[in-house]
């Protein structure tokens, strides 16, 4: 058995130089942190393309793992067992690993970063391999092998693992800016935070419920899965906007069929006061182009209209099954499926206009004073700060 007692990060070779390279790393680093600090015991260092993070001997693997898997900005990690970069102690060690393996087949993989060590890399593959060999029943396959062991040989510490696990990818979550997601109760737009996080922008989240149409239970829907979803990035700060009042005079003002264009236009409206009230440079929805309401393109564009800000819509283009499958996989399915109705689904109009045109959709805007309302739903906005598994809320 490996005795684990580094835990090794692989953020791969990065695109990025420079600065981006540093700010990259450094952000990383403290993502990594973030998502560690139930284990106040480990301790850190870093070279300059990995992170190590030095475990106890009772250290949660487990536990840590779990929360290491979520961390952008990982490609890969490992659990390693640290020894001396001396050619004897890694061989001894090694052979100890495969002697106590019931598997038959194996295969040495070595990666050797100091140049002053005395073998290449391929040379510590055949004397590790031919120590192995000598004083075991086991061969080498290394197309198919039953396990493997790897080695990172580094200036002092030579790291040995049979593991590599896959890391989340993406861009460690906050590098790239901050974007105001439209969240809802559904299924598409907490994957659509997840993608977001992952192309390294830090979300923020704001909800339209209108209450008492909708339920506490709906509002409380969408502050759990906010939670699960801040697993990826830490803290999530979520405006909710009580959007009754509008809603009604949307109606009153629109009727039937331009009611779900209107009410889109108006959750854009307040949703980018909402971003520039708080350093958000762009807006993003669970939006994809489908054949219902308001998902066809000319109501998108028409929707999109009354903003400048950008509209990030990572789904647009993705299959109900595919975003469901990262729905389950982000644990978010479950509960997106519980069924508390949100506001859209409360006025669902019965024959919602499927091509609806700017013309008409600011003439039914030019029958209310929506200007006053929308700054009213800006001035009441009640955030939240969510955090992630904790259901803890305070309120600001
Ligand atoms: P979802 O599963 O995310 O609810 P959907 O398939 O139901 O999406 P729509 O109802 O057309 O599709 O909503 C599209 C997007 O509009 C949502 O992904 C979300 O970004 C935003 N949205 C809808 N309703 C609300 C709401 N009450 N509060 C905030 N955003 C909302
Ligand atoms: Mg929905």
């Amino acid at each position: 058995m490996v005795q684990y007692d580094t835990l090794l990060i692989r953020y791969g070779e990065l695109s990025t130089k420079g600065k981006n390279r540093k700010d990259f790393i450094r952000r990383l680093d403290q993502n990594l942190r973030f998502a560690l600090k139930q284990y106040p015991e480990l301790t850190y260092s870093r070279t300059y393309d990995r992170i190590y993070v030095h475990l106890q001997p009772d250290s949660d693997i487990e536990g840590i793992r779990t929360k290491v898997s979520k961390v952008f900005g990982i490609s890969s990690f490992s659990f390693t067992e640290r020894v001396d970069s001396d050619l004897e102690a890694i061989k001894a060690r090694c052979l100890e690993i495969a002697q106590e393996k019931k598997e038959k087949t194996f295969k040495i993989i070595t990666k050797r970063h100091d140049k002053t060590f005395p073998l290449n890399s391929d040379g510590i593959n055949r004397a590790v391999a031919g120590v192995i060999l000598a004083n075991t029943d086991h061969t080498v396959d290394v197309h198919n092998p039953d396990f493997v062991i790897r080695i990172e040989v580094r200036e002092g510490s030579t790291y040995l693992t049979c593991d590599k696990i896959p890391g989340a990818g993406g861009y460690p979550a906050g590098i790239n800016g901050k974007v105001l997601l439209m969240l809802s109760g559904g299924i598409d737009s907490p994957v659509a935070a997840y993608e977001l996080m992952k192309r390294g922008l830090k979300v923020e989240a704001i909800h339209f419920a209108s209450p008492p149409y909708t339920s506490d239970n709906a509002k409380q829907k969408v502050l759990d899965l906010a939670s699960m979803v801040s697993e990826y990035q830490g803290a999530m700060k979520v405006h909710i906007i009580p959007f009754t009042d509008l809603q009604l005079e949307i109606y009153k003002a629109a009727g039937d069929p331009y009611a779900v264009t209107l009410m889109r236009r108006m959750m854009f409206r307040i949703a980018e006061k909402v971003a520039e009230n708080n350093r958000c440079i762009a807006i993003g929805t669970g939006k994809s182009v489908g054949q219902v309401a308001s998902q066809t393109l000319e109501s998108i564009a028409c929707i999109n209209r009354v903003i400048s800000m950008p509209v990030l819509r990572p789904l647009v283009c993705m299959d109900k099954v595919e975003i469901i499958d990262l729905a389950r996989k982000i644990g978010t399915y479950e509960t997106s499926i519980l069924p508390y109705e949100d506001c859209c689904t409360i006025f669902d109009p019965k024959n919602p206009v499927t091509k609806p045109t700017v013309k008409k959709a600011e003439y039914y805007e030019s029958r209310f004073d929506y200007e006053k309302m929308v700054q009213d739903c800006v001035d009441n906005d009640q955030a939240v700060i969510v955090k992630p598994q904790e259901e803890k809320e305070s309120f600001l």
